[in-house]
């Protein structure tokens, strides 16, 4: 029996979190509730999505012409799990609304740690969340750093970790965010939440991040340094994320790949849908080994690299498989990530 899957919130994450759950086969989507009747709207049902709205919202929808399935009370009722992916700090308000439909729950990084019993990543905590009766998927950054971490502590055991981060300021499609013309730290205290948040998956781990805005919407960078308990070689480094799929190596010499403009122009070439790069962008060129220490550049497409690992937060929530690499690999099929952004530029 597929489970059934319900997105509340048909943005930026939602859309992609849709079309991702709709094509499992373990899994059927049953329907997409948004509170806009707007462009978003009239997409989701030109793909065959059922729409769903907020009760005191039909009339709104109704004037413009779009038809809506039901409420999102009609949605709830028929779902096995709901994904929230509504603007964060909204999620925490559905959530008693939600338990009244005894269904499993999905939030994402921006709500607090609190809202959910476990907050989320494939590779680190998988099976902390079997069974349970909600995750939450950190943010794009987050899940970035502990893609890297969890990868890396498989093979030697982290001691410490140092990142900076260099966020993008606003998605494309965000009008009014900024800056436009300056580098914000962002915050201006250190430490960022950014590693804060890694320590709500890995409670042990020395991490402090800080972090700047940059006037860009394509991807974020992180310039990572991470000191190991023991000696490194750097082919066991290169072994470790060459072996995750979810990580792309890329050498920029050889490729010619030198900024995440570049990665994004890829992505295009290549007709990625919405030139999505779900992958963890390393580039290979970057890495720095020095005895335990390591360090490397690498660079996060914020609008699709939590759809994998919110996916596998499914099977998770729903005991459909208790080995995350079963998950992991199924998810990796179906949607494509081969850990090559482009094969034959290979490193
Ligand atoms: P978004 O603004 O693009 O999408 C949110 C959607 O929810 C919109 O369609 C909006 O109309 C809808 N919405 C607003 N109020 C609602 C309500 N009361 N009920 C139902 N729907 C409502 O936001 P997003 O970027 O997709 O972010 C969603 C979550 O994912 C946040 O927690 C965010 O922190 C997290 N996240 C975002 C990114 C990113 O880079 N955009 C990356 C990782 C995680």
């Amino acid at each position: 029996m597929a489970v059934r899957v319900g997105i509340n919130g048909y943005g930026t994450i939602g859309k992609r979190i849709a079309d991702a759950v709709a094509k499992m086969p373990d899994m059927e989507l049953v329907g997409v509730a948004k509170v806009s009747p707007d462009y978003g709207a009239i997409i989701a049902k030109s793909k065959g999505y059922r729409l769903y709205t907020l009760s005191d919202r039909l009339g709104v929808f109704r004037d413009k012409g779009i038809e809506v399935d039901g409420t999102i009370e009609d949605l709830l009722s028929s779902v096995d799990v709901i994904i929230d992916t509504t603007p964060g700090g909204y999620g925490i308000k559905y959530k008693e609304l939600y338990r009244k439909y005894g269904i499993k729950m999905i939030f994402q990084g921006g709500e607090k740690p609190e809202v959910a019993d476990v907050s989320f990543n494939t590779l680190c905590n998988y099976r902390d969340a079997i069974g349970k009766e909600s995750v939450r998927v950190v943010s794009c950054n987050t899940t970035g750093l502990l893609r890297l971490i969890c990868t890396l502590n498989h093979y030697y055991p982290v001691e410490r970790v140092r990142a900076v981060i260099v966020r993008r300021a606003a998605d494309p499609k965000e009008v009014k965010r900024g800056p436009v013309n300056a580098i914000v730290p962002n915050p201006v205290n250190i430490p960022s939440h950014h590693g804060v948040d890694v320590r709500t998956v890995l409670p042990w781990l020395d991490i402090v991040t800080s972090a700047v805005a940059v006037p860009t919407t394509l991807m974020h960078v992180h310039i990572v340094n991470i000191l190991f308990k023991e000696e490194i070689s750097p082919d066991r480094v290169v072994e470790a994320l060459e072996h995750n799929e979810r990580i792309a190596l890329i050498d920029s010499k050889s490729t010619g790949i030198k900024s995440t403009a570049e990665i994004i122009e890829v992505a295009r070439d290549l007709g990625r849908y919405r030139y999505d790069v779900p992958e963890l962008i390393v580039w290979r060129d970057s890495l720095y080994v020095n005895g335990r220490e390591l360090m490397l550049i690498q660079a996060v497409h914020q609008e699709s690299i939590v759809v994998p690992e919110n996916i596998d937060a499914i099977r998770a929530l729903m005991a459909i498989t208790d080995d995350p690499m079963k998950s992991f690999k199924l998810t990796n099929k179906i949607l494509g990530i081969s850990g090559e952004l482009i094969s034959f530029l290979k490193s």
